[in-house]
């Protein structure tokens, strides 16, 4: 069984981040960028599924700048097998990135679509819902435990209050939360091995393509600066402040 693991390129979720001073967007000049952290608890999954004998490859698509190899590398040390760049340059919508990723699956037929819930840049929480659409595949989101089972997945899910298991029939797409697993840290030795590993570089427009954006972003602003907490000296006193400052009791 094959799956398709896609890993985007985003800001390191370290780094503060600052909005440009035109208020076009967020600063990415110099700084630190890395695996969205939900693709790397997909990239473990999927590894792990390997490692049980239940995935026989594993292959890792990034859409993105020629840096965002730097992404594939990183699934192909922690396991993946080869990877697939998608090549373009600003900025890709989801909905561009789940037509790209149905162009893929039709040329690799993938048993699964093995993708995070979100990407911590823009929160959209789409792309694997807009490829479960556009493929009219069964979608198990936010799973927080994934088991392959009578020829089908089994996906755990948390909702709100609680969780929710639905089993899908294969091919399927699955976006993984937070409580899923906690993603390996690859060694030396596969980081140099993971160099072999090939990587197949592509354009959005070999795929048939269009990424041109459909959104305009009309302004990104800073949040409100808070302001400093102050120190009460008895439950008195707080309760005081908040029944005649904050007033919220
Ligand atoms: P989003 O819908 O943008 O919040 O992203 C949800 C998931 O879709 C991410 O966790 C990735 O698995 C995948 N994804 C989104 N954008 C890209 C991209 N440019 N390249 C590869 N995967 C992506």
């Amino acid at each position: 069984m094959k799956i398709l693991v896609p890993v985007k390129r985003v800001v390191d979720y370290n780094v503060k981040v600052r909005v440009k001073s035109d208020g076009t967007g967020v600063e990415t000049a110099n700084v630190k960028m890395s695996m969205n952290p939900f693709d790397e608890i997909a990239v473990e999954e999927a590894v792990r599924l390997k490692e049980k004998g239940a995935a026989t490859e594993i292959v890792a698509v990034s859409v993105g700048p020629a840096a965002a190899a730097e992404q594939i590398r990183t699934a192909l040390a922690m396991g993946a097998d080869r990877g697939i760049l998608v090549e373009h340059d600003g900025t890709v919508e989801p909905l561009a990135v789940a037509k790209i990723l149905k162009a893929l699956v039709a040329k690799e037929s993938p048993q699964i679509v093995l993708m995070g819930k979100q990407a911590i840049d823009d929160d959209m929480n789409a792309t694997g819902q807009m490829l479960a659409a556009l493929m009219g595949w069964g979608q198990g989101t936010f799973a927080s435990k994934v088991e392959l089972a009578d020829g089908g997945v089994k996906v755990t899910r948390e909702v709100d209050g609680g969780l929710e298991t639905v089993a899908l029939n294969l091919p399927a797409i699955v976006t993984v939360d937070l409580r899923l697993n906690e993603p390996r840290y690859a060694s030396l030795p596969n980081i140099m091995k993971a160099r072999k590993k090939p990587i197949e570089t592509v354009k959005p427009g070999d795929l048939g393509v269009d990424a041109t954006p459909r959104l305009t972003v009309l302004k990104v602003e800073e949040p409100p600066k808070r302001q400093a907490g102050v120190k009460v000296g008895s439950v008195q006193e707080l309760v005081q402040k908040l029944r005649n400052e904050a007033k919220v009791i």
